[in-house]
């Protein structure tokens, strides 16, 4: 096995080649076809084979990739790891690109909950999917990364802003939060814009209809502490688990399977999930249901197979941090670099239960990997993950697990190296026959 510094550079890597969701799911599977999964299109009809490894991308940015069992389904039922391809940050308008003060600016949305301010004074990019029409009038779709730093969101400086460290550094969303992208005086602003991402698709600007775009930070992953024991990066909110469930999913070790194997990662997560691709639609309901059908199984052993089956909801979990002792629950102080955190919620904003806790606990204990409770102040309102809804459409037991991390929705997020190997090890317990 790896060392947790092996895990964590693959993780870094993954991210740095990994600027938006729709790239994230690509990089997933440009590993599943070099590991001898094969693509299935939602429109045809599936001939699926036991101990084989598929998977399947909805509208460019979920992907669920899943490895047929050695035994029936009705017998074995599925074996889920939940997580997300996106992050909380800045998506660029329609029309975005417009002047002001002789510069040339981008308006940009917030997309889901990202701290603001983390994105000021960082070298930002662009990444994201057009869509165009090719020679013989179809529509097509690229993926697009201008990889070198072209944003920016420059800071007020502190004289014209006394009061930054006593009141917080704060953006207006629709005034200040538009991205200074050139001062070349450009007549056109929006034709120029189009001419750009011409440029960088190598299509000619009129073919381009319309394109999502991910604002990223260029900076790379790195290791950090005095030995090393932290790793930073932008979206390990929630990189960090689907890499985590992707490992576990590809471990050589698990040949082959006696249950079927399932990694859904799903786009939308910070926005709520309710969406053709989100946790909150159809996807997984729609693929569980044609891999029963697809290996001869009947609506009945497809409930069968869903009493006996069990997931994963993987996410981040918020670290400990002891500048801030008072935004902790005291008793549930989760530590970086001690353990896999089990999350639970008496409301259910986490799916955990305690037969769901006690199975996990003992995957932990079956690999020596310890674990630790989190529990959010109960004077704040709680997150939620796709666990509860996910569990619920399925009517499956589920449980809501994750890594701590400092930071979380800033665009350089810190996690604990030895806690990925952690995560992996238990993920790979679960996926294993025993
Ligand atoms: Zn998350």
């Amino acid at each position: 096995m790896k060392t947790a510094s092996q895990y964590v550079t693959e993780l870094l890597n993954f991210i740095d080649n990994s600027p938006s969701p729709w790239h994230v799911t690509d990089s997933v599977k440009k590993q599943l076809s070099a590991n001898n999964f094969q693509q299935l299109k939602e429109k045809n009809s599936w001939g699926l084979q036991k101990n084989r490894g598929y998977y399947i991308i909805r509208d460019d940015s979920s992907i669920i990739a899943f490895m047929t069992g050695n035994k029936p389904l009705s017998e074995t039922g599925y074996k889920i790891i939940g997580a997300h391809t996106d992050s909380p940050g800045l998506r660029v308008k329609p029309k975005a690109a417009h002047y002001e003060g002789g510069l040339l600016r981008l308006g940009v949305e917030v997309y889901g909950g990202p701290i603001l301010a983390t994105f000021s004074d960082r070298d930002l990019s662009l990444a994201g999917r057009i869509s165009y029409k090719n020679d013989k009038g179809l529509i097509k779709t690229q993926l697009v990364d201008f990889k070198k730093p072209v944003l920016r969101l420059p800071n007020l400086a502190i004289h014209l802003n006394r009061k930054v460290n006593e009141e917080g550094l704060k953006f207006h969303k629709q005034n200040e939060l538009p991205l200074i992208l050139s001062c070349a005086n450009k007549q056109l602003p929006e034709q120029y814009f189009y001419k750009l991402l011409g440029q960088l698709s190598g299509l000619e600007s009129k073919q381009i209809l319309s394109w999502e775009l991910n604002v990223y930070d260029t900076q790379k992953g790195s290791f950090w502490g005095v030995e090393q024991e932290f790793y930073t990066n932008s979206q390990l909110d929630n990189l960090a688990s689907c890499h985590a469930g992707l490992t576990a999913l590809l471990d050589k070790k698990i040949q082959y399977p006696d249950a079927t194997l399932v990694c859904a990662f799903f786009d939308h997560e910070e926005i709520g999930s309710e969406s053709c691709k989100g946790a909150d639609g159809s996807l997984l309901t729609d693929v569980l249901t044609r891999i029963a059908f697809s290996l001869g199984n009947n609506h009945e052993n497809y409930l069968r197979a869903l009493a006996q089956s069990f997931m994963i909801s993987v996410d981040m979990a918020h670290a400990y941090q002891p500048n801030f002792p008072t935004a902790y629950e005291p008793n549930h102080k989760v530590m970086i670099n001690q353990g896999l955190v089990i999350k639970t919620n008496a409301n259910h904003r986490y799916s955990s239960e305690s037969i769901s806790e006690a199975m996990f606990i003992n995957w932990c204990q079956q690999e020596n990997v310890p674990y630790q409770y989190y529990s959010h102040r109960t004077d704040i309102p709680c997150g939620s993950t796709i666990g509860p809804m996910t569990s619920a459409k399925l009517g499956i037991r589920s449980i809501d697990v994750g890594n701590p991390m400092w930071a979380m929705h800033s665009i350089r997020e810190s996690a604990g190296v030895d806690d990925h190997l952690h995560l992996i090890k238990v993920l790979q317990r679960f996926f294993d026959n025993s």
